[in-house]
């Protein structure tokens, strides 16, 4: 396509592409349309909206953040049935956005990225799309996530199982476990969200756990029909239970509070009381402190062991056969159906993509180390580009992360209107010192460094995933966007 250099430098006209129509990518749309911006286009790979709210549409799915905060603060709303959304409510809360604010024209469903390439003499990024169709834009943004790439477990022999083997983010909607015999394999968030729901359809279940996870009491009763109608009625009591959520979760984001974390710890102990076998309690209660791991909720997880027809495994697994899962005791447990709850590959990042930036340099070397930026927004080398939920950013409601994002990506974009910048490209040392800061804030995490937060970290030791701070430390961060540490042009 054409490039007209005075388009770059004439605010409202710079072509934006968005990659990822989930939450990050829908929230980009809303604040540009806003600020009468709608030189646009979403680009996502799936056939629908929602992101993670699309992908992962498995039995008992529900956020574990309440819903009044892991919500928009420009879209407040007061029908959330109960206090953590199921699935179908989250995804139809985001299609309800997308409709209102007038996103729909601007989304290209079932049209993957699967390379960006920077341009330096155009200022440009081409992104290679679909089957090969290309699209340029002078600003990216990337809002893919970081839940995009399931993880299927190395195990021998897995590809030769005759049975049916699906992983809990790709669900098979079309699969009728009842009376079936199912292996689930893994233990944490999914699983035990999903456990409780397949539990009295299935004919058996063996849970295979390789370490056990805290799992907290949730406080997840419907709201009454009285709490609705007050909602309805009054927004300032919507907007007092999203205060009252953030003020609760805010300050013990990294579980500094060592009281906090033994009541936490207690609370799991009780969770876990239900279980009237004691060698069963035993295996199923975490070696780890509360928090060292992504900390889970659940009140319906626990008594399903008490059923006969399920059993926890501790025994690693060594080999699936055509017919069964082999353990490490020798033993083979016959099966129809493996469902795999092994999470994601959550460390990858932009580098998921295929992306070149100044002068050609791959993200994989630039990210060699492991993937990095400033603010978890803008990596150097990779101008007018910017990302959302990128490293470093993982904690709290990610909605509210994510909007501090956008507004930092906007009022980078009225700096870059305001003074006609063509490109903006964080510098290095300021990148180099933010990283650095970090790492040592992320060393005082006392439950981070435990040992048993794989997901979090890279072969070199960092960790990439995760904020060390509140989410007000986050807004504070990221509430002014200062020119003076980009180069520009
Ligand atoms: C089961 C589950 C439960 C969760 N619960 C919570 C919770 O309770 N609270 C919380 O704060 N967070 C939770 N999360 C994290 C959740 O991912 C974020 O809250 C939120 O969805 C992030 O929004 P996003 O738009 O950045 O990414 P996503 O929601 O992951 O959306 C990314 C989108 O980008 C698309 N995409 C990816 N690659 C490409 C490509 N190359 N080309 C085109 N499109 C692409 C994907 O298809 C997807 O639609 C949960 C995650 C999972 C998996």
């Amino acid at each position: 396509m054409a490039h007209d250099a005075s388009d770059a430098c004439s605010g409202r006209s710079r072509r934006v592409a968005i990659i990822g129509a989930g939450p990050g990518g829908i929230c980009t749309a809303v604040r540009l349309l806003e600020r009468g911006h709608d030189n646009f286009v979403i680009l996502e790979r799936a056939p629908g909206i929602g992101g993670t709210w699309f992908h992962n549409r498995y039995p008992g799915a529900e956020c574990d953040i309440k819903s009044h905060l892991y919500s928009f603060s420009f879209a407040p709303n007061p029908a959330w049935s109960c206090r953590y959304a199921r699935q179908p409510e989250i995804k139809a809360y985001l299609e309800d956005v997308v409709d209102r604010f007038g996103v729909a024209p601007h989304l290209r469903l079932s049209t993957p990225v699967h390379a960006a390439r920077w341009d330096d003499t155009e200022a440009v990024w081409h992104l290679t799309v679909g089957d090969g169709d290309v699209v340029d834009a002078e600003i990216v943004v990337s809002a893919i996530g970081m839940f995009g790439a399931p993880v299927e477990p190395d195990i021998p022999g897995l590809d030769r199982f005759r049975g049916t083997v699906f992983h809990s983010a790709e669900w098979d909607d079309d699969h009728d476990l009842s009376g079936e015999a199912v292996a689930v394999i893994g233990s944490a968030a999914s699983a035990v969200q999903l456990i409780p729901e397949i539990a009295p359809v299935v004919g058996s279940l063996a849970v295979y756990q390789r370490s056990a996870n805290w799992v907290a009491p949730k406080e997840d009763d419907p709201y009454s029909d009285d709490e609705l109608a007050e909602f309805a009625a009054d927004p300032d009591a919507v907007a007092a239970a999203r205060d009252e959520i953030f003020t609760t979760i805010d300050p013990n984001l990294t579980f500094a509070d060592l009281e906090r974390r033994a009541l936490a710890e207690e609370a799991g102990r009780k969770n876990i009381a239900v279980v009237e076998d004691e060698e069963l309690r035993r295996k199923l209660t975490p070696d780890m402190p509360f928090g060292c791991k992504r900390p889970l909720a659940s009140n319906y997880y626990y008594p399903v062991f008490n059923e006969a027809h399920v059993e926890l495994v501790t025994d690693p697994i060594t080999e699936i056969t055509e017919g069964g899962v082999v353990t490490a005791d020798g033993r083979t447990r016959a099966v129809d159906t493996i469902i795999l709850a092994t999470g994601f590959a959550t460390t990858k990042f932009l580098a998921a993509l295929d992306v070149a930036g100044r002068d050609g340099v791959d993200i994989d070397d630039a990210w060699s180390d492991g993937a990095q930026a400033y603010l978890g927004i803008t990596t150097t080398g990779f101008p007018n580009l910017f990302m959302l939920y990128g490293p470093n950013t993982n904690n709290g409601s990610i909605i509210y992360m994510i909007e501090c994002q956008v507004d930092y990506i906007m009022k980078m974009l009225e700096a870059m209107d305001a003074k006609q910048l063509r490109w903006v490209d964080v510098k290095r040392d300021v990148m180099d010192e933010y990283n650095d800061a970090l790492q040592h804030e992320l060393d005082d995490v006392e439950v981070w460094q435990a040992g048993c937060n794989g997901y979090y970290r890279v072969e070199s030791g960092r960790i990439v995933t995760q904020w060390p701070g509140s989410m007000s430390e986050y807004r504070a961060r990221t509430e002014h966007a200062d020119l003076s540490v980009f180069e520009t042009a």
